[in-house]
């Protein structure tokens, strides 16, 4: 039906097509590329020439791979194998972010034939939309409901996270747990509302303290905050644990029938550099346990424990 213009009738179709469509034979060589791979290209200033035939993709990666850029080797040894016949087929996500475009691809690469010729085809697709999903619903999963700072979720990923890497680099690891005095008291006497009230203001002080950028603070549980410090001996804990402390008291927010009248809190610091066979389970035990003491204290105040020795020149 169409045998005359064959190659123009399924050009015409690739052109039509979002993905950026290219065709390499066994040497990496360019044998088509479609529209839209031409006007990408041309866009992002990638490669401006209009011959893409003279072209050998897996020169272009190798380049980039020499340049540093992950994506690149890990394209150029992932084609190189379903050229090989050891993979059968490709699919790689990569970031590709410009100036003021946030952007993601996926690359698949098959491989196909033209009677005897083997020939490969690669196709970059653009998945923002969904990555942009992804992470949203992958932030949300990490949020706390009520206070919208981080939760439980992400505090056990970032304290495994920090605990590996201060291990490896043998850093002060400070983790500071903080729980509201008489809570059940103010949630009685007030409502619950008022105590959820509370919790949001607790939570959105802590951000003030917490500045840099590998700490975290979340919401460990009900009533119970935690903070992680990396790289922050005891000393410097001890000050931010302390602000805390002061500062929730000049709230001076209503709890009539605790002792002092006004909403306080509690504190367990501990710090360590983090080292086998300790782990964060044994770090948040023991950060738990200095709470205890600071509630049998009599509340209101912060009890630690510093297992760095010895201890460096403050
Ligand atoms: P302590 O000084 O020993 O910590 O006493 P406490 O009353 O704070 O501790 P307790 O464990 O007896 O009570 C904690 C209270 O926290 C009980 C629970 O109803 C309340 N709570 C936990 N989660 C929430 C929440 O999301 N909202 C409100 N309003 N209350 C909560
Ligand atoms: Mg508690
Ligand atoms: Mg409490």
């Amino acid at each position: 039906m169409f045998s005359s213009n064959t190659h123009d009738f399924f050009a015409m179709i690739l052109d039509c097509i979002d993905h950026h469509v290219a065709v390499i034979d066994c040497q990496g060589e360019i044998q088509y590329v479609n529209q839209s791979w031409i006007a990408y290209a041309q866009q992002n200033g990638c490669l401006t020439q209009s011959n893409w035939q003279s072209v050998n993709y897996l020169n272009i990666c190798q380049k980039a791979a020499a340049a540093g850029d992950e994506f690149g080797r890990d394209a150029i040894k992932g084609i190189k194998q379903v050229i090989n016949g050891e993979l059968q087929h490709l699919e790689l996500e990569y970031p590709c972010h410009s100036i003021d475009d946030y952007r993601w691809f996926m690359m698949k690469v098959s491989k196909s034939a033209c009677g005897q010729t083997p020939y490969f085809i690669i196709i970059h697709q653009d998945i923002t939309r969904s990555k942009l999903a992804e992470e949203k619903a992958l932030a949300l999963a990490n949020i706390d409901g009520l206070t919208n700072i981080a939760n439980r979720q992400c505090f056990d990923q970032v304290i495994e996270d920090e605990w590996r890497r201060c291990q490896r680099l043998l850093l002060p690891l400070s983790l500071l747990m903080i729980d509201i005095d008489h809570f059940r008291l103010l949630n009685e006497n007030y409502g619950h509302q008022t105590g959820d009230e509370f919790l949001k203001i607790l939570a959105g002080k802590l951000a003030g303290f917490v500045k840099r950028p590998g700490d975290l603070y979340a919401r460990f549980g009900g009533e119970e905050f935690v903070i992680v410090m990396s790289n922050t001996y005891r000393q410097d804990a001890l000050k931010i644990a302390e602000a805390i402390r002061v500062k929730v008291q000049r709230l001076e927010f209503p709890n009539a029938n605790a002792p002092g009248g006004i909403a306080t809190v509690s504190q367990g610091l501990v710090t360590v550099i983090p080292q086998r066979p300790q782990n964060t389970a044994w770090l948040i035990k023991q950060t738990d346990k200095q709470l205890c003491q600071a509630k049998n204290k009599g509340r209101n105040q912060v009890v630690w424990e510093d297992f760095v020795t010895p201890d460096p020149d403050f």
